[in-house]
This record gives C-alpha cells, sequence and structure tokens, in this order.
C-alpha cells in the first residue's frame, strides 16, 4: 500500500508577543492510503493544532511550522503556493469541525451551500443542471431527503447539521477526510449513527481518514492505526492492534485506559488522570508527562526520552529502553 501522507519531524509554535505556545512537537507520522488513523488526547495535546496544519489554516498572524515537512500525494504542503493550496482544501483534504453550527452558513440554504462546495472545485466544468443532480445525490448520500435541500441550516436539527456538514466535506470527493471530534457535539444516541454513516461513506468511497477524539470507543470502532497524543508529541503509536491488545504501553497510554470500566460500556469517555498537562510555554526538559508519570525515573526528568519500536508498535518512553540494556 502506498503513502499518502508523510509527516516528518512536525514541530509547531502559537507566538505572540508575550508568549510562545508548543503546540506539535517533533511529530513523525503516516498515512496509507485507504486507512483511518486515530489521533487520541486530551484537549490541549495538540491534535487540532496538527489538523489545521495539514489543511494549513494555522492562525496567519501567529501560527507557525518551525520544522519539519509534511508530504501528501507527492506535495510538500508546508512551502505549497496558497492559490495551490487553495485547490487541495476541500478538493483532496476535506475537513469536518466538532460544531456544525461553526461551518455552516446560516442566510444560505443547506443546498446552495453544496452546491457553492461544488462550484469553487469545479474542474470538470460541470452544467448548473450537473450540479443540481450532484446535490441530490449527496443529500441523499448521508440520509437527507434532496426536497430538504432548500431549507436553512437552523431548521435541521444537531445530528442533521451535522450530516450536511458531511455532505459539503464529501461533495468533491477528497482523498483525505479529517474529522476533528465530529460526534462530540451530538447526543448519545444521534452520536452512534453519525459515526456508522461517517464509516460507512469511508469505506464506500475509499477515503483516507484522520479521526480526532478523546474517546476510545470510537478509535476501537473505526480506526486501523492510533496515534496517542501529549503536550505536542506522539508519545505511542501502533495498528489499533498493538494499542488495544498489546499490553506494553506508554504510562500515559495505561492511565487512558485504566480510566476506562469497559470498552464496550457506553462509557468510553476519557477520564481525566491525576494532575494537568504541563504548560505549553513552558515544557519540561526531559519527559513531557514526567510531572504526572507514577513511574517516572531520574532519567527522566532531565533527558527527553527517544522513541522505542517494536515493529509496528513505538513508544516514547525511557522505560522500555532500559528493559532492553537490562
Ligand atoms: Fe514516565 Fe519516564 Fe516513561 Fe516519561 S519516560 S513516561 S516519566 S517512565
Amino acid at each position: 500500500t502506498e503513502k499518502m501522507l508523510d509527516i516528518k519531524d512536525l514541530s509547531v509554535i502559537y507566538k505572540t508577543d508575550l508568549e510562545t505556545v508548543y503546540a506539535v512537537n517533533d511529530v513523525t507520522l503516516s498515512l496509507e492510503k485507504g486507512a483511518t488513523l486515530g489521533l487520541v488526547g486530551e484537549t490541549g495535546a495538540g491534535k487540532t493544532t496538527l489538523a489545521l496544519t495539514l489543511m494549513r489554516l494555522l492562525p496567519e498572524r501567529t501560527g507557525k511550522v518551525t520544522s519539519g515537512s509534511i508530504t501528501f500525494e507527492g506535495e510538500s504542503i508546508v512551502d505549497l503556493p496558497e492559490a495551490h493550496m487553495r485547490k487541495i482544501r476541500g478538493d483532496k483534504i476535506a475537513m469536518i469541525f466538532q460544531d456544525p453550527m461553526t461551518s455552516l452558513n446560516p442566510v444560505l440554504t443547506v443546498g446552495e451551500q453544496i452546491a457553492e462546495a461544488l462550484q469553487v472545485h469545479n474542474e470538470a466544468g460541470r452544467s448548473k443542471e450537473e450540479i443540481e443532480a450532484r446535490v441530490d445525490e449527496t443529500l441523499a448520500l448521508v440520509g437527507i431527503p434532496p426536497a430538504r435541500k432548500s431549507e436553512y441550516p437552523h431548521q435541521f436539527s444537531g445530528g442533521m447539521r451535522q450530516r450536511v456538514v458531511i455532505a459539503i466535506a464529501l461533495s468533491c470527493e477528497p482523498d483525505l477526510l479529517i474529522a476533528d471530534e465530529p460526534t462530540t457535539a451530538l447526543d448519545v444516541t444521534i452520536q452512534a449513527q453519525v459515526l456508522m454513516m461517517i464509516r460507512d461513506l469511508r469505506d464506500r468511497l475509499g477515503t483516507s481518514m484522520i479521526m480526532i477524539t478523546h474517546d476510545l470507543g470510537i478509535v476501537a470502532q473505526t480506526c486501523d492505526n492510533v496515534a496517542v497524543m501529549y503536550a505536542g508529541e506522539i508519545i505511542e503509536l501502533g495498528t489499533a492492534e498493538d494499542i488495544f491488545t498489546h499490553t506494553k504501553h506508554h504510562p500515559y497510554t495505561d492511565g487512558l485506559f485504566a480510566s476506562l470500566p469497559n470498552l464496550k460500556s457506553k462509557t468510553t469517555r476519557l477520564q481525566p488522570i491525576a494532575g494537568l498537562m504541563p504548560d505549553p510555554t513552558n515544557l519540561p526538559k526531559g519527559c513531557k508527562f514526567a510531572p504526572r508519570c507514577g513511574k517516572c525515573m531520574e532519567i527522566c526528568k532531565e533527558v527527553p526520552p527517544e522513541v522505542y519500536t517494536d515493529g509496528t508498535h513505538s513508544i516514547r518512553c525511557h522505560l522500555f529502553h532500559q528493559e532492553k540494556e537490562d
């Protein structure tokens, strides 16, 4: 299988006159065509910053890539001219945000919004009639009767609105779909439906996907590979099998699992682990998890751990390097 996305040693900061936030630190990741990667971690771990960097939607004044590279389908995302990037955005990479209301325009009908998305990326030169037909098809695809296309976003329920957002994201048949907590703002009963729909469409369209979530249940149901983020770093990376069935884990991942009574139960939301994530403007010099880690050793406070790799599974922690030396 070929790699569609290759991220190497990526670091991203937000810099103002007052402070520098180290949001993404030295991230290396890749995604194969058709695969789904789960990006897991607490709020503030850097998941959304990573997604915005992939879309090149970082806040212009403050957000900055300080090192590393992102190669998407052979092109270097970090330094593409904006005009070219605009074609990739929406056409090749689409993103679904947490709150559907923020990505919908309240004064346009849902039909008009899907048509607009199709027109922006209309390389095929579709006629008006063809675009209208495609709007109907897209709505039907997400389970909305095409007759409702002349309604406005506020006339839809939360779950239906998120379906509209998904319809817009998928209307141009992107190669990569980034879903940032796509069901968090929805009722629990609707969450499962919307998730099932995303999964079904992904399988039908062959879309690759990055699923950002703090819900391990969603990861278990959706993802081929899992990356756990903490304080801007990937601290554990592996196949879903590595993460869900192996016993060797980063102490932070262990903490995440310990807070889960049962993956099949309804309460799969991550419970907070004791302590707080470190201040991103002033990260610890050794392991970034050291202040909260029950297994912290002297070396952890001084030296940032290297990544330990065992087949498809990698963990950023001194424990496993020590194990090897013993
Ligand atoms: Fe804990 Fe040390 Fe491993 Fe960090 S490197 S997670 S402090 S054991």
